[in-house]
């Protein structure tokens, strides 16, 4: 690990020389044709009173000092829409897949939407690896940043730890007109060969003052290691049918969330029956039809049912499989929730307060 700084105006010019090179044959960019590609670099920009990721046409439009992206960067490795192979129906030796991807720069990550990319690793490398989302990741370049502005929903500093820095190539602190630039990985440094890099000259201690500046309004109402065992025995609790009887069932917190990665995959067929293509979308636990099985049977038909299932899978369900609490706190799902019931703070509370 290496700890430089860069100004503000040298990081955008570095960003700008980046945004028009080749990535290199060896690392990220190495695409299956075998060509060198362009990188394609996203960030932070402002869009109307919010902010989102999008593609860069010049560093000029970076934002780093934002409060939350309306989506996580999660859609880059793992699109709301892709197809995954090309067919000739009835003819088997024609599926073939389809998997390009070219080589990504994220910057501005927050360390939040980091941690879920690292859960996202988890679940799409162990077992059954994921070869269209892994290939993306190992094509990409985390540039990740602490927040420097307050969001009243974020509860991350109660549920992350130091996972985030296990997706992260690069960590940047913004301090007095200057980056300080951590460099956590090979590929981050092999990235920013050519950077106007300096010799940092911050004190450890500033630096950490200035990384968690930025205190949270909310925190999960009890330790989260007690969360799967509270869950487990309030199975039967009377908020999922008080939250379930409020909920829209319109799927919103699922969209906004960096660590919701269900999908759904199906054929479609082109209408002369020649060609066809598989194709995989994003899929939500909220919706009345997720749990509908072939035969007709829904496991999950009740509103409340889904709200708990949504709840178990954060605090109770990832938790367990992965060692870290399943929601990071970017309090993006309270944020967008029409009902005002989606935070998983508000439903521990809620719980706690009507103990039973
Ligand atoms: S909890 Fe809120 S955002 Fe989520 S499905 Fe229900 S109404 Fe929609
Ligand atoms: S459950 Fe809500 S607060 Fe937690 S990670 Fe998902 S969107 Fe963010």
């Amino acid at each position: 690990m290496e700890i430089l700084k860069i100004s503000k105006e040298d990081f955008n010019s570095f960003i700008d020389e980046k945004r028009t090179a080749s990535a290199p044959l060896e690392g990220p960019g190495d695409s299956i044709s075998g060509h060198a590609e362009k990188w394609k670099t996203i960030g932070v920009v402002k869009k109307g009173a919010n902010f989102v990721f999008a593609e860069l046409n010049s560093a000029a439009e970076l934002c780093l000092d934002y409060d939350v992206t309306v989506l996580p960067p999660k859609k880059y490795f793992l699109p709301p829409k892709e197809t995954l192979l090309k067919f000739i129906p009835k003819k088997a030796e024609s599926y073939a897949a389809v998997n390009h991807p070219g080589p990504i720069a994220l910057i501005g990550v927050h360390h939040y939407d980091l941690a879920a990319i690292h859960l996202m690793d988890r679940a799409f490398s162990e077992g059954e690896r994921d070869e269209h989302y892994m290939k993306r990741r190992e094509n990409s370049v985390l540039i990740g940043i602490y927040p420097t502005k307050h969001y009243k929903y974020r509860f991350s500093s109660s549920v992350i730890r130091g996972q985030f820095r296990k997706a992260a190539d690069i960590m940047l602190v913004a301090m007095n007109g200057f980056f300080v630039v951590e460099i956590l990985t090979e590929k981050g440094k092999n990235y920013l060969q050519g950077a106007e890099l300096q010799e940092n000259d911050f004190s450890l201690a500033d630096i950490e003052a200035a990384a968690n500046k930025i205190k949270d309004d909310q925190k999960i109402p009890l330790p989260i290691e007690l969360v799967p065992e509270f869950l487990e025995k309030n199975h039967d609790h009377s908020a999922w049918d008080y939250f379930g009887g409020k909920c829209f069932s319109c799927a919103s917190c699922v969209l906004v969330c960096p660590t919701c990665y269900c999908f759904d995959v199906r054929d479609e067929v082109d209408l002369t029956l020649e060609a066809g293509k598989r194709v995989r979308t994003w899929d939500s636990c909220m919706l009345e039809d997720f749990a509908l099985t072939g035969e007709g049977f829904n496991f999950r038909a009740g509103r409340g049912a889904r709200f708990r299932h949504r709840i178990y899978r954060k605090g109770k369900h990832l938790f367990e499989k992965y060692g870290y609490f399943g929601c990071v706190g970017c309090g993006r799902c309270a944020g967008s929730c029409t009902a005002g019931i989606a935070g998983p703070v508000k439903v521990l509370k809620y719980m706690l307060e009507h103990k039973q």
